[in-house]
């Protein structure tokens, strides 16, 4: 009998993982003891954290790009489809355009969607860079962008990379000052609780930077509407705040396929934190993004994710006890300027401690963004 691996989601989680069970499952896959097959509904693999760089026109979208295929191992089957319904009881996915596909073990690494039509004028009003086209269309903003207030509002969590619009506001603070701009642009960064990020430790590192490059901040901010006429973004606790130019980080979803296979609400996979198996079907797991663990939605997680079911996987088809387990490990650049940077690792057990900012850090990070291709091969 061959058992069926089958990953939704061809982003980093999926990619990774491919690659891992194709190195770890190389006899199986050659004598048919198993397939792996990869479902992805665009042809290209997108690496997001080039985005960010595309405001201030250091990168190209197409940078963030490659075809699927040559990043997965010959011996996954690689398919560009759109899976528009899980039937966790049959076993079962069914996509847009293929006949229905049965699985032994199902993996979703299905990412984050954006949901901007939730605030009230957000889609008319606000620019992003967590879009390739909100990035590309918010350079152009930032280059015609002289003088005025510039709101950065963070839109509800989970979102992707929480260190992302910190990161935002720093570079702009220095993008605006090497421009000789700095004076007349104003820059206020909103946050929906009462401190400028998620995690304790990197809000109270983040704070006196921002205090010191004179980054107004709005806590407690929970963004309600936005009125692009007016140009003001109202929060529920009643603030309003006048802007020329609004990047917002919108909220943030899984795909509607998971709510409806009743595995999690908001498309979120509800899962153990440790070992990835969904909480409601069996045979079912998830990585990255799409994993309910608690941990930030970012590449760096859904790698170490990858790497730890790889070998789960890998266990379960060789008949074997499953042992290895996720422990929380997440690292992460956070960009504190055009060039410097810092940089924390932490899991569940160990907080994070950003490291002092330093030019060597920002060109390990561009570095790493590099090396990304090699790494999602599965060659670093
Ligand atoms: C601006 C920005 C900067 C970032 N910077 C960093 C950083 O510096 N470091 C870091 O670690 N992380 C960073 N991230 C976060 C990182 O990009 C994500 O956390 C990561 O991509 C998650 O990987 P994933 O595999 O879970 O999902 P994704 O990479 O989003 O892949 C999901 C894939 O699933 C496919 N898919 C979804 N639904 C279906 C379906 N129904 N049928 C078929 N295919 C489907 C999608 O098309 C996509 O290809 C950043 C993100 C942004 C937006």
């Amino acid at each position: 009998m061959t058992d069926h691996v089958v990953i939704l989601g061809g982003g980093t989680g999926g990619t990774v993982l491919a690659n891992d069970l194709a190195d770890r499952l190389e006899t199986e896959l050659a004598t048919d003891k198993v397939r792996v097959t990869l479902l992805n509904d665009d042809p290209d693999h997108v690496y997001k954290p080039v985005w960010l760089y595309v405001p201030f026109g250091q990168r190209e979208p197409e940078d963030g790009r490659r075809p699927l295929a040559d990043l997965v191992d010959d011996s996954v089957d690689v398919r560009i489809d759109r899976v528009t319904d899980i039937d966790t009881d049959t076993r079962q996915l069914r996509t847009r355009r293929g006949p229905a596909i049965e699985y032994d073990y199902l993996v979703l690494a299905t990412g984050s969607t954006l949901a901007p039509a939730e605030i009230s004028g957000l889609a008319e009003g606000g620019h992003d860079y967590y879009s390739e086209s909100g990035a590309k269309t918010l350079r152009e903003e930032l280059l015609s962008f002289t003088g005025g207030e510039l709101v950065l509002s963070v839109i509800g969590s989970p979102h992707m990379c929480p260190a992302a619009p910190l990161e935002f506001v720093f570079m702009a603070d220095d993008w605006f000052r090497e421009r000789g701009l700095r004076d007349d642009v104003e820059i206020t960064y909103t946050y929906p609780i009462q401190r400028v990020h998620g995690n304790p430790h990197i809000a109270e590192w983040a704070r006196p930077l921002m205090d010191d490059r004179d980054i107004n901040v709005e806590t407690f901010f929970n963004a309600e509407a936005v009125d692009p006429e007016a140009e003001t973004i109202t929060s529920m606790e009643g603030t309003e705040l006048d802007y020329d130019l609004l990047v917002s980080i919108p909220p943030h979803r899984g795909v509607d396929l998971i709510e409806e296979a009743d595995l999690g609400d908001n498309g979120w996979v509800d899962v153990d934190k440790h070992t990835l198996e969904a909480d409601h079907a069996d045979r079912v797991y998830a990585i990255g993004d799409a994993a309910d663990t608690g941990v930030p939605k970012a590449g760096s997680v859904a790698h170490y994710q990858a790497g730890v079911l790889a070998q789960r996987l890998a266990s379960e088809v060789r008949g074997r006890p499953a042992t290895a387990t996720y422990d929380g490990k997440t690292l992460c650049f956070i960009e504190t300027g055009m060039d410097a940077a810092s940089f924390v690792e932490f899991d569940y057990e160990q907080p994070p401690s950003p490291a002092p900012p330093s030019q060597k850090l920002h060109w390990s990070k561009l570095a790493y963004n590099e090396s990304y291709w090699l790494t999602a091969r599965g060659l670093l």
